[in-house]
């Protein structure tokens, strides 16, 4: 069942039949409101994009990598480019002009935004026996030099501070369990340590490599993959975007990136496998599948494994493919294997998941208040009843000055219904979920990235982690209900997507009677962010302190009590360490109004 894991198993991939889509949208293009369409127009959206399902049907064939803007024959994300070691090089591997233009200077990459000082002003808490001291500057991190090349590359001028942490830690061998808001930069602060560690050492730890040349068979000349590092993360998108950050930061050295996940070409994805992997980024269904291989991938040799997102995998049936995956690198007892996870939220089920797996002196970082949403998203709440949602989210949208625009669906079938309505008023929209095939996903993200399509419509999980540069707005049609992941749901969304690094967006929110049963939640939300409650939630504004559920570092029932003598508070009584304010990355203490935690042992 490995494949119905993915994407939290809350939505499974069924390739469809995309000729009888096809045809149904052309039926329905037809209706195209014409007197909308030219309102768009006038208001500066660009021409809705029609799908061509002639691509995906004939997308059979082998494509051609490494391309960025998808112009041509769509290609599969797991084949993009990477640099490719040649045995004659020595530590350090020649530059490509054109692949580090690939990499780095591609307009479509996140960068930092003028809010950027609003991320390094957050609270943070390092807490462990072993206290990191964290880094002021990428300089002075003790990075091998191919590291510094490639960060500077990015245009990584200081360290976030989630960053600033956890490169110590990693870079002193600890095990990991860091908590910080989405958008803060995790992905390298597990790849920068992690990569630039073993850049030194891999000759000797790597397996043997097979000399790719011209002509190269991986059916006859291929290599098991035997990588010294495995990332796991819930969904495609996600493993695609570690997968491109990861491309970066292996430019020039010897270790070779791969990416595996359910819905894209199992052939491909196991050539590449077999043209030799050192970084193996997975899906933790695909992994399974693959594990079950052991002629094509063996995880005897892996020293670091890393799990994203690790709030989201627990949200199904994970456990025993979880034990799996935590165990497979274990076959040689090697004392040598660092764990780490990293999550927005840390609820209990994290903390027994960080017990079970990491050695008992692992370092934990938080920051902030996990939960909690940045500063710099404006959030707003409009009641509107499921009958109009729709014709609000058309007024809305011309409204606005036309930008990146994500609009969640809490169904597949909603997000369908939705952007065909938004097409035929004219409007730039295209959707994922998780019925489309991989390759439409894909194709739909890469038009939504490059603003073909600025109004992406998606369910919640097929957008999990997405990083999008200059999303702007962020539009709840539907609030997660709580029984689909609530307020962290709604965190995840809106602070996941817009402001990330910084930049400032908004959030808007379709709220009704339906959506009570996360009212309360919400209204906190928004009273701690500093946002306007609006009239209809004004009955929500509890009265005296806030208090969050999912803060608590208890080992209770998560009913906001202070952790108490236990064996977990006692491991940790050290005094938290502050982020002190003379640090790169400075940190002023702007605490939320009732912060209940983050004192002593409790955190
Ligand atoms: P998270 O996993 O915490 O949600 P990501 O790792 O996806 O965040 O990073 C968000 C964005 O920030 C990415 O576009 C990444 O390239 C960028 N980024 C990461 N670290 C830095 C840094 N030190 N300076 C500037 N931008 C950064
Ligand atoms: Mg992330």
């Amino acid at each position: 069942m490995p494949d119905a894991w993915e994407g939290a198993a809350r939505e499974d991939l069924d390739m469809g039949d995309v000729a009888a889509v096809a045809e149904e949208v052309a039926g329905q293009t037809s209706h195209m409101n014409e007197a909308a369409a030219a309102l768009a127009r006038e208001k500066g959206w660009a021409e809705p994009q029609k799908y061509n399902y002639d691509v995906y049907n004939a997308s059979n064939k082998p494509r051609e990598a490494g391309t960025e803007d998808g112009a041509a024959a769509p290609v599969w994300a797991c084949n993009a480019a990477k640099y490719e070691w040649k045995e004659e090089y020595g530590d350090v591997g020649p530059r490509n002009e054109e692949l580090e233009k690939m990499l780095f200077r591609s307009d479509y990459h996140n960068r930092a935004g003028d809010k950027f000082e609003h991320l390094r002003e957050i609270k943070v808490t390092a807490e462990t026996t072993h206290q990191p001291q964290p880094v002021k500057s990428f300089d002075d991190a003790g990075l091998h030099p191919i590291m510094l090349e490639n960060v500077k590359l990015c245009g990584y001028a200081v360290p976030t501070p989630v960053q600033a942490y956890s490169i110590p830690a990693i870079m002193n061998n600890y095990d990991l369990m860091a908590v910080a808001q989405t958008g803060s930069g995790k992905t390298a602060a597990f790849l920068i340590p992690v990569l630039s560690k073993l850049m030194g050492k891999a000759k000797k730890l790597a397996a043997p490599r097979p000399n790719i040349t011209e002509g190269f068979d991986s059916s006859l000349q291929g290599v098991r993959a035997e990588p010294l590092v495995l990332i796991v993360a819930p969904t495609r998108e996600l493993v695609t975007q570690i997968f491109d950050e990861a491309r970066r930061f292996c430019y020039r050295s010897m270790l070779r990136p791969c990416v595996v996940y359910g819905g894209g070409p199992i052939r491909d994805q196991r050539m590449e496998l077999q043209k030799g992997c050192d970084v193996l980024i997975a899906t933790p269904g695909r992994l399974i599948d693959f594990m079950d291989k052991p002629h094509v991938l063996s995880l005897s040799r892996v020293r670091y494994t890393i799990i994203d997102e690790a709030d989201e995998m627990l949200h199904s049936d994970w456990d025993q493919e979880f034990v799996k995956i935590m165990s497979g690198g274990d076959t040689n007892e090697d004392a040598d294997h660092r764990y780490m996870m990293f999550s927005a939220t840390f609820n209990k089920d994290c903390r027994e998941l960080a017990r079970k797996y990491l050695s008992n002196d692992y370092v934990r970082i938080r920051i902030g208040r996990a939960g909690s949403t940045h500063l710099n998203v404006s959030q707003q709440v409009f009641y509107t009843e499921d009958n109009m949602k729709k014709q609000c989210l058309y007024d809305l949208l011309l409204a606005m000055p036309p930008s990146r625009t994500l609009v969640f669906v809490n169904s597949k079938s909603q997000a369908d219904l939705l952007d065909d309505y938004l097409f035929n008023m004219g409007l730039p929209s295209t959707s994922i979920h998780s019925d489309r095939t991989q390759l439409e996903r894909e194709d739909a993200l890469r038009a939504f990235r490059t603003a073909k399509s600025p109004i992406l419509v998606t369910t919640g999980v097929a957008a999990r982690g997405l990083d999008v540069k200059n999303v702007m707005h962020v539009i709840n049609f539907d609030l997660p209900s709580c029984t689909h992941g609530g307020i962290d749901e709604y965190i995840h969304r809106i602070e996941g997507r817009t402001a990330r690094i910084g930049n400032e967006g908004l959030a808007t929110s379709f709220y009704n009677d339906r959506n009570d049963d996360i009212s309360a939640d919400l209204v906190k939300i928004l009273i701690e962010s500093k946002q306007p409650v609006p009239d209809f939630l004004q009955s929500e504004v509890p009265e005296g302190e806030l208090t969050f559920d999912d803060d608590t570092d208890n080992e209770g029932d998560g009913n906001g009590e202070e952790a108490s003598g236990d064996a977990y508070g006692d491991a940790y009584a050290d005094p938290a360490t502050e982020y002190s304010n003379d640090t790169a990355a400075a940190a002023v203490e702007t605490p939320a109004p009732a912060e209940k935690v983050n004192t002593g042992a409790a955190w």
